[in-house]
């Protein structure tokens, strides 16, 4: 398959075109490389070339990435020994990229030619370490090209000598929102922040202008001549030892240590920084392998780059022509209808957004308002943007307005009665085909279905607060829920551009009843008398984003008691959380109701800001002998794990990639461990079968082993060797 070409015009300027075949974006493959390094080769012995300029056959972008075939082909290359495939694939990708930047320097010191980057738009990971190595860097005037090394997202970082280009470049602390983060910008900020060189009209007439006119001393990269110095210096340098010295501090800060990729580019970057740049490269390289050989890496690009953009695709869609939403009805323009406006507006869907009065319908619309005004403070929104958002937004309290809408999403209070009301009216108004959904959060799909004469397009499509920030849409089947109404949900999230889950009909659904678990093992613990601030920080140690106590001053102490009343109701003498209602009543009865009451298992100052634990929980519940760290971890990630692999037996889950993607971007599941079932499956089946049972013998029997881990267990296998989605598409 040819994916770079090359032509030479009568200047003698090689032009070497990216367009590989069957794509929308270039992606790099193993033969890519290899085509550009002999097209690379050529360009270089030929005396008519006086420069090469290198850009893309695809409108509006450069390249979006590797294919990740490539590492996985290196891994398979070293046979016995993947660490040696690996390194040994990582460093024939630097000797390509180091002869671009070279450019035939290194050969008999011929002088070199000059290699300039044209960029028609998105240009990111390997497709933007390749233009790195170029001696300039031109882009489009186009904003909405991404320019970036969004690597670490998916816990790698860039290993193709992007790391140390960049931060040769920029300097250590200019270049760490790009690599800690995997910040993106557009080419305009891209320049601002001297990632590229040139941002105009026609980058490839400017960058054959520049190859043509281009000196000597300007195909020597600064790094390459004599004299360098680090922006910001190097650690040997004063200012370069306080930014390492914080930067160790921050990334330690922000990842408790337990994304190895973070870490290992941390150590590439200041080893590198002490050595010359081809060593740098090397020591860049061997990080980059002891990451891709950490179990977390693997499966956090499995779950948050293959499974995450399999399910946004429609993995689990059922197969029924398109289902696009043309006209939207949100009722309830409370918290969660204001949002789901919003998102849908913002993703050019006409909405009608119905309250009960035109006043709190006003309200919700005025949410898209203020939400585009701090867009604009912050320039990410032009003023049309908002203008265009508003008037997609009709609010009433007409449900005459509900005429066309081929979807309804009912978001009023959590009331079966209310719903049900809500649920009729409707009925009366909106087209006989159109699809119904609920966002309820805790009650069952099937019987709130008995409100409608037509089951088979009532849905539930659960969003996560606040709507507008959060990826994860849950999508919830009836027992008569149809394919059409799926397929309608799955459409539509597609449109706002989130992530989906497809789950069954049962308690809580899927995020909740794995969520409220993790909240009650933490406030049990409280109740046993360990240290809250144990509790809290054993969680973060672990990599989840918010401890059970924080989580739940957020989400409000009142509405644990809610659930636990309602909860409690429904299953009576089976209602295993007593010990966690007596402090949570407890709790409501002194007022400390959560973060909104500015008072809860934290204090809070008068603005509303967390300050340190109560201490009026040690004196109700003073400390006793302390467990472990890792006890109290283990308890933590357990009690979740072991539900999500109920909801599995139970076929509420039926793809664990849905089940580990929706616990990662839900409630933000340890996400270095690539979710639940990830998680269980680095333990190993054997290991965590037998801790579960050990846990339920010390804690009770929320923590006893579900048969179908101890079958696996006692098979030797893992979640992924018998759910993974070959099997899951077989199935
Ligand atoms: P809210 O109290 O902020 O808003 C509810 C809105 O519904 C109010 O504006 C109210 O006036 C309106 N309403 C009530 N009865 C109505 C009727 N008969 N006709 C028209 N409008 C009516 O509540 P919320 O937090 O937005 O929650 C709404 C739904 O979403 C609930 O079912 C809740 O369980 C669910 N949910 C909430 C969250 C959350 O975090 N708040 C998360 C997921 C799902």
């Amino acid at each position: 398959m040819t994916e770079f070409t090359m032509s030479t015009d009568a200047d003698g300027v090689a032009l070497i075109v990216w367009d590989t075949p069957g794509k929308s974006m270039n992606v790099m493959s193993i033969e890519g490389f290899h085509q550009l390094s002999t097209l690379v080769d050529a360009a270089l012995a030929d005396e008519a070339v006086n420069g090469i300029v290198l850009t893309s056959g695809k409108a509006g972008s450069f390249a979006g990435g590797m294919d990740l075939g490539v590492l996985a082909k290196m891994r398979e290359d070293g046979g016995d020994d993947p660490a040696a495939g690996i390194l040994d694939g990582v460093l024939q990708i630097h000797t390509i990229l180091r002869k671009i930047e070279r450019a035939g320097m290194d050969e008999r010191n011929k002088g070199g030619k000059p290699i300039a980057c044209a960029l028609p738009g998105t240009a990111l990971g390997i497709g933007f370490e390749i233009p790195l190595a170029c001696h300039r860097i031109f882009a489009a005037d186009n904003p909405k090209a991404k320019i970036g090394l969004p690597e670490i997202m998916v816990g790698i970082f860039p290993g193709a000598g992007g790391t140390t280009r960049l931060v040769r470049k920029l300097g250590a602390m200019a270049a760490s929102p790009y690599l800690l983060e995997g910040k993106l910008s557009d080419p305009k900020k891209a320049k601002a922040a001297g990632l590229i060189d040139e941002v105009c009209e026609d980058p490839l007439a400017a960058a054959k202008a520049w190859v043509l006119a281009a000196k000597p001393a300007d195909i020597v990269k600064p790094w390459d001549a004599k004299g360098y110095k680090m922006p910001g210096g190097a650690p040997y340098h004063p200012a370069g030892f306080m930014t390492f010295v914080g930067a160790s501090a921050m990334v330690h800060g922000k990842t408790k240590g337990v994304y190895p990729a973070a870490k290992a580019m941390l150590s590439a970057v200041y080893e590198g920084a002490l050595v010359p740049f081809d060593t740098a490269l090397k020591i860049e390289a061997r990080w980059f392998t002891s990451v891709l050989l950490n179990p977390s890496s693997a499966a956090m690009i499995r779950s948050l780059f293959l499974s995450k953009e399999a399910l946004e695709k429609g993995a689990n869609r059922p197969d029924v022509p398109p289902q696009q939403v043309r006209k939207l009805g949100v009722i309830g323009a409370g918290m969660m209808g204001a949002g789901i406006a919003l998102v849908s507006a913002m993703a050019g869907i006409e909405v009608v957004l119905l309250d009960q009065s035109k006043a709190a319908a006003d309200k919700g619309r005025d949410h898209t308002a203020a939400y585009m005004d701090k867009g604009i403070a912050r320039r990410k929104t032009m003023p049309e943007q908002k203008e265009a958002a508003l008037a997609l937004i009709t609010a009433t309290d007409d449900y005459a307005a509900l005429e066309g809408c081929d979807l309804i999403i009912e978001a009023v209070f959590e009331d079966p009665k209310i719903k049900a009301e809500v649920t009729a009216q409707v009925l009366c108004h909106a087209p006989q085909d159109c699809i119904f959904a609920t966002n309820t959060s805790t009650l069952p799909i099937s019987q709130l279905a008995k409100a409608s004469n037509n089951p088979e397009q009532f849905i539930g499509i659960h969003f996560f607060s606040p709507v507008e920030k959060m990826a994860l849409v849950e999508i919830i089947k009836g027992l008569a829920t149809g394919a059409r109404a799926v397929a309608k949900a799955l459409d539509f999230v597609r449109q706002i551009r989130k992530t989906p889950i497809v789950v069954n009909d049962a308690r809580f659904f899927y995020a909740n009843r794995c969520i409220i678990p993790y909240i009650n093992e933490g406030i049990r613990m409280v109740a046993e008398g360990v240290s809250p601030a144990l509790i809290e920080n054993a969680a973060k140690l672990v990599g989840m984003p918010l401890g059970p106590l924080q989580l739940v001053d957020e989400t409000s102490i009142d509405l644990g008691v809610k659930i636990a009343k309602a909860t409690r109701a429904a299953m009576d003498e089976a209602y295993p959380d007593g010990a966690v209602d007596e402090v949570i009543f407890w709790m409501a009865d002194e007022g400390r109701l959560g973060r909104k009451a500015k008072a809860g298992f934290y204090d809070y100052d008068e603005a509303g800001k967390r300050g340190l634990l109560w201490d009026g929980l040690a004196a109700k519940y003073p400390a006793g002998p302390q467990p472990s760290l890792i006890d109290v971890q283990q308890r933590l990630l357990f009690v979740q794990a072991l539900e999500a692999v109920r909801a599995l037996e139970d076929g509420v889950l039926s793809d664990i990639r849905e089940g580990d993607v929706g616990a990662i971007l839900g409630w933000g599941f340890a996400p270095w461990s690539g979710g639940p079932f990830g998680w269980l499956d680095m333990l190993g089946t054997p290991y965590a079968a037998e801790r579960s049972e050990a846990l339920a013998q010390a804690h009770g029997a929320r923590f006893a082993c579900p048969d179908l881990l101890r079958e696996m267990a006692e098979d030797g296998i893992g979640f992924y060797q018998r759910f993974g989605p070959a099997r899951t598409a077989a199935a």
